[in-house]
């Protein structure tokens, strides 16, 4: 008998372990280079997934002004055609936009060829609204495999994960979610004062993958609760491409 044969299952699943661990954990770099931090604890980049959505960008960006608070939008190809203007107006409101694939489709189970199809309609779609392509790039539901970090990077995009995803697209109470955010200001109050740490990535969603103008009351409440707080706590609401601008002490 071949002793190496037990070992075939349990060998399997390390390797199946690894590689779910490769393509779903935010912070994995298994499977290519991720952003996944800022660069000092004073700044939090927050970003928004799957709009444009009508329904609440707008009110979104006017919240956000209040706050003199600039983001990061992770878009869908396919709603940027639809709301070009929501598009337009983010950007003209001093905003990041960012690829988030044309059809949000879970990239792990594809082909290089339709990974680089997904990224390149929404990159196309993006630029032709704003001018100039996208450098930064999420895969949807945070799923990578070993040609979703390297496409973004052909198409000149950095990929972005996160240190926060508190779940805003789940329906739950918003007490619920205003608590799931708390770790913001844990870290800050932790974090300022070292200037060797490093600041959050927090990944909300202003829209909904399966549907244009979906509901997102919450993640508006949410952050209308959080934003004053977090400023007198010492943070500061940056872009990921400001967020990484200066190197980290
Ligand atoms: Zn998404």
């Amino acid at each position: 008998m071949n002793p190496l044969i037990p070992l075939g299952p349990s060998l399997a699943a390390a390797c199946a372990g690894l590689i779910a661990y490769g393509a779903v954990h935010p912070r994995s770099q298994l499977f290519g280079p991720t952003l996944c931090r800022t660069n000092f604890p004073r700044k939090l980049a927050i970003t928004f997934d799957d709009g444009p959505n009508p329904a609440l960008t707008p009110k979104l960006l006017d919240l956000l002004d209040k706050h003199n608070a600039r983001a990061t939008f992770f878009l869908i190809g396919k709603y940027v055609r639809e709301c070009p203007d929501v598009v337009r107006e983010t950007v003209a409101r001093g905003h990041l936009i960012a690829n988030h694939t044309d059809t949000h489709p879970n990239l792990f189970w594809l082909s290089p060829g339709a990974i680089r199809a997904e990224l390149q309609r929404c990159h196309d779609a993006i630029g032709a609204i704003v001018g100039s392509p996208p450098k930064w790039f999420r895969p949807p539901y945070g799923f990578r495999n070993p040609w979703v970090v390297k496409t973004a990077a052909e198409l000149s995009m950095r990929t972005v994960m996160w240190t926060l995803l508190p779940g805003d697209w789940k329906p739950r109470p918003l007490e619920s979610l205003i608590a799931s955010l708390q770790p913001i200001a844990l870290n800050a109050e932790q974090n300022l004062s070292n200037p060797k740490a490093t600041g959050d990535v927090l990944c909300l969603h202003d829209g909904g993958h399966r549907v244009l103008n979906a509901d997102r009351t919450n993640t508006f409440k949410a952050l209308e609760h959080w934003l004053p707080r977090w400023r007198d706590a010492g943070l500061e609401f940056v872009t990921i491409e400001e967020a990484v601008r200066t190197a980290a002490a």
